[in-house]
């Protein structure tokens, strides 16, 4: 390791002691900056590394709620105010059991350089609970969102913090955290994004993330003379990210082999087309169901407590969690003939899998770049809702698509090797950072 990276991941590691994947994600962020900063030193003067990994405000808060059995359960609820220099703090919520304050931490820290890549006024955030909604009724679902928004409330707003979902914060929580915010300020504003359609939300925002990581992917192939079409495509997760980019992969000619949840993955060697894309959003979404069902309606195989990436694929699109791909795993995508890695998910890749997609020269787009299509388009909604008009599915497509497009335009100015194979890790954090950093120095001090 660079003995100035070593150097300040030792800084890291000691003011913020446990938080590994705070860690991780800082040195993958360090390892490209650093020597960038040496090169363009007004950065090094305004110690702008040591302040951006330094979140601006960490509330911690306490969540009592009642369960249907009358009885009281306690939960921890979390927001990580990170940076403000280019907007109001944005970014989701993560209601699962393994949030803690380290994840939490990468997250709004990935986030601070993943917005600012958008181009659109977006400082970083994140936030949620170790709250789980999996197996909770509709009823105990809400009490413990209006529970979250009572404290919440005060530290968040359209102009200040504006949180949106994520893994386990879909429209239902949405709609729950949003009416009870209304309740408490007595006014209506665009404090939340991912909102009903009906009441302020913006079209294609569901679509969002897993449409612009497949756009993300498109914009990478076409540098190595490629497309999405006729490709086999290994997608993990069954959440939000992986229904629609199960939907973008096909429409563009793709075919999508796999799905999974934490209890496994299911094989389906014919596809997953459209009406069995209905089962797993009726699945999911509706009757809270697990994968393995799928393997049961259409007759696939099901490997119980295994991911997908032994499966032979052209492309593959982690959309689950983060480190879901290890090192193994990459290796076993790369001998199988992977070409092309794409990150719906935020940090899935460790970096030792990540080592072995660069050695092996294949695409690989991180998911603060990749990803970055649900912020983007949660910045557009904010902007239906200041202007109080919303535009039409198409017009937002088009802004989505646009917006990845200049996503991988930037990573290609700042990642492009000398042998020219675009290194989309240095591009996204050099692309992301540059922004903030002049932001912050105009700012002074602050
Ligand atoms: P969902 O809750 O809708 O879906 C998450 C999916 O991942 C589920 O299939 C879930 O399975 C699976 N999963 C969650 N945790 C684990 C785990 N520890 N091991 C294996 N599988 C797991 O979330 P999203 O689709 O919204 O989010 C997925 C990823 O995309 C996350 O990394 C998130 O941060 C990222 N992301 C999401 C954005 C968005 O707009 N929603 C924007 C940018 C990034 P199960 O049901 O069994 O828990």
């Amino acid at each position: 390791m660079d003995p100035r990276v070593q150097q300040f991941m030792a800084m890291i590691k000691a003011r913020n002691p446990g938080e590994n994947e705070f860690h991780q994600a800082v040195q993958e962020v360090s390892e490209s900056l650093i020597p960038f900063i040496e090169e363009n030193p007004k950065y090094k003067y305004s110690k702008i590394l040591e302040r951006i990994a330094e979140a601006e405000r960490t509330i911690i808060f306490r969540v009592p709620w009642l369960d249907d059995k009358g009885e009281i359960q306690i939960n921890r609820g979390f927001r990580i105010e990170m940076n403000s220099a280019i907007g109001p703090y944005k970014g989701g919520l993560r209601f699962h059991p393994t949030v803690n304050l380290g994840i939490l931490k990468f997250l709004a820290f990935e986030q601070v350089f993943k917005n600012s890549l958008t181009t659109l006024p977006m400082g970083g955030g994140k936030g949620g609970s170790d709250f789980d909604p999996k197996g909770k009724s509709d009823n105990e679902v809400m009490r413990f969102c209006q529970s979250f928004m009572t404290e919440l409330f005060r530290h968040i707003g359209a102009d200040t913090d504006v949180p949106a979902g994520d893994i386990g914060v879909g429209g239902r929580e949405i709609g729950y955290l949003f009416g009870q915010y209304k309740r408490l300020k007595n006014e209506f504003t665009g404090v939340l994004t991912g909102k009903g359609i009906e009441w302020g939300g913006s079209l294609i925002r569901p679509e969002a993330t897993g449409y612009g990581a497949t756009y993300f992917a498109q914009e990478m192939l076409s540098t190595a003379g490629e497309s999405i079409k006729g490709k086999i495509v290994c997608i993990s997760g069954s959440g939000n990210v992986a229904q629609y980019a199960t939907e973008k992969v096909t429409q563009l000619g793709g075919k999508v082999v796999t799905s999974s949840d934490s209890n496994g993955f299911i094989y389906d060697p014919k596809g997953i087309d459209a009406e069995k894309l209905s089962f797993i959003m009726e699945l999911k979404n509706l009757r809270r169901g697990r994968i393995k069902e799928y393997a049961e309606k259409f007759g696939v195989e099901y490997f119980e407590g295994n991911r997908p990436w032994g499966i032979k694929c052209d492309i593959a699109m982690p959309n689950a969690t983060q480190n879901e791909i290890d090192e193994e795993d990459a290796r076993t995508l790369v001998k199988n003939g992977c070409i092309c890695v794409t990150e719906g998910a935020n940090m899935p890749s460790t970096p030792e899998a990540v080592e072995v997609f660069h050695k092996a020269k294949i695409l690989y787009g991180p998911g603060k770049a990749a990803n970055a299509g649900g912020v983007a388009t949660s910045g557009l909604e904010m902007t239906q809702n200041s202007m109080r008009l919303p535009w039409s599915r198409e017009e937002v497509d088009q802004k989505l698509q646009v917006i990845m497009k200049n996503i991988h335009a930037t990573c290609v100015i700042y990642g492009k090797n000398s042998d020219g194979y675009i290194n989309y890790v240095d591009g996204a954090n050099i692309g992301g950072f540059v922004k903030v950093a002049n932001a912050m120095i105009a700012q002074g001090v602050v």
